[in-house]
């Protein structure tokens, strides 16, 4: 499955002031894999937005130096390939550019037509090399200088990701699986948490006494979607209450963890939201478990210095 949302890079051919961001985001990517940048996206020339790069290839008698085009299409908002009537007269371009090289730096996928008449360009001498989402999205991936670039363009599929790739924090003494309420498995395991909600269960009576501006929340739950969630659901909607979720998922992003944290904060000091003593309990439980997956791991020294204060947590 793909990592990187290519939506979240504005479309090209909107005037949002921010329709550039796939060429810079072109410029600051090779530049991380080393070519020098010779024409930025703000230079281009002939009303196209090529780059024009330069590698410079170290060998035994010196370097060799090739010129290479870029031609950038954001095509991610449509979700069509690149055709061949994306790229016109790409060999009178290249001269013009006096390069040597093709790239086509896409959001998409290219299609078959183009390969061929990419294959047919190279049979002509020159060199070509197809970056597509794929490809570009491996690339970044790959190293820190990559992340740092990832993170910056495709803020929040990144940030997501990233959130799943760090093992859980080493809060407590040991760590706390947060179990389904059904089945019992880890919610949290990498490989589940997609398909983990969190489930708040609402006093209809209390509500329709409030005229809907109140909530009361009697019990909190955490399972999996689908047959774990409908038989807990059953279970509730019998006892005259109803059920909002949430997906863990997004809760572990942490900028949207503290929004969330925040949020639930603001509503019980608005008096918005009321909650049984068991539903706080667990809403308590639920903010700890999940941290693990939010906050960094604590250093070394940190730890000793917790052992110092005596104040490992023991609140769970
Ligand atoms: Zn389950």
């Amino acid at each position: 499955m793909p990592v990187l949302d290519f939506l979240e890079i504005a479309q090209a051919n909107k005037p949002t002031g921010k329709q550039d961001t796939f060429e810079l985001f072109a410029r600051d990517f090779f530049k991380m894999l080393g070519f020098e940048i010779l024409e930025g996206p703000d230079r281009g020339q002939d009303g196209g937005r090529d780059l024009i790069l330069l590698e410079k290839r170290p060998g035994i008698i010196g370097n060799t130096e090739v010129r290479w085009m870029v031609s950038c299409k954001h095509k991610a908002h449509s979700g069509k390939s690149v055709t061949d009537s994306d790229e016109q007269d790409i060999s009178d371009r290249l001269t013009a550019h006096n390069a040597s090289g093709f790239i086509g730096f896409y959001s998409t996928v290219i299609s078959s037509p183009l390969g061929r008449k990419l294959e047919a360009l190279k049979l002509r001498g020159y060199e070509v090399l197809i970056f597509d989402n794929e490809r570009i999205e491996t690339q970044l991936l790959e190293n820190s200088k990559g992340k740092d670039i990832a993170r910056r363009y495709f803020i929040k599929s990144f940030t997501k990701w990233e959130s799943f790739q760090n093992e859980p924090a080493n809060l407590f003494n040991e760590y706390e699986p947060l179990r389904c309420k059904y089945c019992e498995k880890d919610l949290l395991d990498r490989k589940i948490i997609d398909e983990s909600i969190i489930v708040f269960v609402e006093d209809i009576k209390f509500s329709e006494e409030n005229n809907y501006e109140k909530s009361k929340y009697v019990d909190i739950y955490f399972s999996c979607k689908g047959r774990c969630d409908s038989v807990l659901e059953h279970h509730y909607l019998q006892q005259n209450c109803i059920t909002k979720w949430e997906d863990i998922s997004d809760i572990i992003i942490p900028n949207k963890y503290l929004s969330w944290n925040m949020a639930v904060l603001n509503r019980v000091r608005d008096g918005e939201d009321v909650y049984t003593d068991e539903a706080f309990s667990k809403l308590k439980q639920f903010i700890l478990k999940v941290s693990q997956l939010v906050v960094k791991n604590r250093s070394e020294e940190q730890t000793e210095r917790l052992r110092q204060l005596a104040s490992i947590p023991s609140y769970l």
